[in-house]
């Protein structure tokens, strides 16, 4: 008999006693419980049917239950599911073989984690040793992780109760033109002011006292930010003329989201440290790590990293990293990513913003797109004032509840929904999640004055 019971409703009511939940007030919550998946779809007990538009947490990138994927986790368990990290294993190899050989050339060493946070706890304590000094800027509008230095970095409000902040965090704007901070109207104009805006910025708080600069390369939770073209360059000048080590937070755009293996590969731009995690096996298994350039690698050749983590390279989560990339390879599915994104998402929302005036703009690239819902196009007042809870928050709560009705799990934060599907989804799936958000638009709409 199994040893996991029955997997049955009387089980997942113990969940709602013992289980405590993530970000959320716990009487307040009555969360949804899960039956089983497939592919790109999820089922509830009562037997309804969502199309997943949100990937879980922007992580399933190659969908549920793959089969082989499941039999490599399966392969392994069978034969050794857990070594710690001083030994030397196969699968660990393999995977960071495979992950840097995807890198850009120069990161050519991998230091496993158990997530995204983590990965960024310790990227920026190596580029603190590497250089000697404290500070980090990281951006408004920005997310990596919760644990106490990630939520520092941080730049949504998820870090206000954790504040103050882990000290010698240093806050910069990047890159928006819908809601620019710089008044520009051209995506030059805000390259060149968001770069002139940094430059001044590591001036006053004195180049040599400034370790890293972190990024999402395409800014993720916070509005799937695609950056202008230049605007990474123009960046990685700035940390090459003053010693800055660049940080790029891949973990939500990584691994097939942007239709490449990064999304920096869109740029060619190359950072000394990248942070990943999700979609490098779509969470089968915890996983994360910081790829790290040979530089930085240098300095601990001889000095031993202050670092470590039991799991380090969990030789489950290796082996499901190993099949996933070999998965991704055989089956085409980064140009799946491209094609969705090109084909069927671009011009599948541009046909819903030119029917529903709620749409404030649409944006993206790959299988990452944020639709950014207004009152008003002309002056882009939010759908929902910023950080909005409550009754406030009802328009988006609204617009939310309309998907799961018509059977589609959407991700929604502040005034945006995004659209980010599996990367292995078929267009007719993404077509089809398309005309049920077209449904649940008209809740939007209602609000607007447009
Ligand atoms: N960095 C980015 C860009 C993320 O989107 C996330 C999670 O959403 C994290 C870091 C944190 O990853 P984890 O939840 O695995 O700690």
């Amino acid at each position: 008999a199994s040893l996991l019971g029955r997997g049955d409703e009387a089980q997942v009511r113990a969940d709602d006693r013992h289980v405590f939940h993530s970000w959320s007030a716990q009487a307040a919550i009555d969360p949804l419980p899960i039956e089983h998946a497939q592919g790109s779809y999820f089922w509830d007990y009562a037997g309804k049917r969502y199309l997943d538009f949100s990937s879980q947490l922007v992580n399933m990138n190659i969908g549920y239950q793959h089969p082989r994927l499941v039999a490599a986790i399966v392969e392994q368990a069978q034969r050794l599911c857990s070594i710690q990290p001083a030994f030397a294993n196969d699968v660990r190899g393999e995977a960071a073989r495979l992950i840097t050989e995807r890198a850009p050339e120069g990161l050519n060493t991998v230091f496993f984690t158990n997530g995204g946070a983590d990965a960024n706890e310790n990227a920026v304590r190596m580029a603190r040793l590497h250089t000697g000094r404290q500070k980090v800027l990281a951006a408004y509008r920005s997310y990596h992780g919760s644990t106490a230095g990630a939520i520092s970095l941080t730049g949504d409000p998820r870090r206000w109760p954790s504040e103050p902040a882990v000290p010698g965090t240093v806050r910069y704007f990047g890159p928006y033109l819908y809601r620019s901070a710089f008044h520009a109207e051209t995506k030059q104009e805000e390259c060149d002011r968001a770069l002139a805006h940094l430059r001044e910025l590591v001036m006053l708080e004195g180049p040599h006292t400034i370790a890293a600069l972190v990024l999402e390369t395409v800014v993720g939770t916070n509005g799937i930010l695609v950056p202008p073209p230049g605007y990474l360059d123009g960046v990685r000048a700035l940390c090459d003329e003053h010693g800055i080590l660049l940080i790029a937070d891949e973990v939500m755009s990584g691994f097939g989201r942007c239709g490449e293996w990064f999304a920096l590969d869109h740029w060619g731009m190359t950072p000394d440290l990248i942070t990943f995690a999700k979609g490098v096996n779509s969470g089968y298994v915890p996983i994360g790590g910081v790829l790290i350039s040979d530089t930085v690698a240098a300095t601990f050749a001889d000095r031993p990293f202050p670092g470590g983590l039991t799991y380090s390279g969990h030789p489950l989560a290796c082996a499901s990293a190993v099949a996933s990339i070999r998965i991704f390879e055989d089956e085409g599915i980064l140009a799946n990513a491209r094609m969705l994104g090109e084909e069927v998402i671009a011009p599948g929302l541009a046909e819903l913003a030119t029917k529903h005036p709620c749409i404030g703009e649409v944006r993206g690239l790959g299988v990452f797109w944020a639709v950014e819902l207004v009152r008003d196009r002309a002056t882009r007042e939010p759908l929902v004032p910023f950080n909005a809870a409550g009754a406030d928050a009802a328009p988006m709560t609204q617009f939310a509840a309309a998907c799961k009705s018509e059977g589609l799990w959407p991700f929604t934060h502040f005034n945006r929904t995004h659209v980010v599907p599996p990367c292995t989804s078929t267009p007719d799936e993404v077509r089809e999640g398309l005309a049920m958000l077209d449904v649940a638009l008209e809740a939007a709409d209602r609000h607007t004055t447009g």
